[in-house]
């Protein structure tokens, strides 16, 4: 992994279907208070710039197309982080009759952050770890990256002066 993607995450946040608890407090992450820039966390609005995905709420019939939509935009390696206990199982939303449960049901999480909402400390670590598992599958994606043939160059020929050569 390049060291500017490590030290300068790129964060895009999807709210499924939340109460905006979790939201409130992923906002206030990236206040001054808890300065998520000093770990070099970028908030982007685009998922085509970003290396990861922060997920709230839980997945209903009508937003896992956009979940899964926001994901597949995303360049590879990406990582995902369900914040709160919605996008891990459902959470309160679980037995709402259009309700299919949390994100794993449509993409793949790789941090789950326990809480409901989760502290800002918490999604902030969540976060870090995300960059390091980024970091794994970076490496990962690098080392099975096919070598390319290298391409063998010949000398050009000298000519020779038979004259000079007499
Ligand atoms: S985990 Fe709790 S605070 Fe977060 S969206 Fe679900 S119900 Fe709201």
């Amino acid at each position: 992994m390049t060291k500017a993607i490590a030290r300068s995450p790129w964060v895009v946040h999807f709210n499924c279907n939340s109460c905006n608890g979790c939201d409130i407090e992923f906002v206030a992450c990236l206040t001054p208070i808890y300065d998520a820039e000093r770990f070099g966390v970028v908030h982007v609005g685009n998922p085509k710039h970003a290396d990861v995905l922060v997920v709230t709420g839980s997945v209903n019939h009508r937003n896992r197309h956009v979940l899964k939509n926001v994901y597949d935009q995303m360049p590879s390696p990406k990582v995902v982080v369900a914040m709160g206990v919605c996008p891990a199982t459902g959470g309160i939303f679980a037995d709402c009759y259009n309700v299919l449960g949390g994100a794993g049901k449509v993409i793949p999480v790789d941090v789950f952050v326990p809480g409901c909402p989760p502290r800002p400390e918490a999604m902030l670590d969540g976060i870090l770890e995300a960059v390091q598992i980024l970091s794994r599958k970076r490496a990962d994606s690098v080392s099975e990256t096919p070598d390319l043939p290298v391409k063998s160059v010949r000398p050009a020929p000298v000519p020779v002066n038979k004259e000079e050569k007499c």
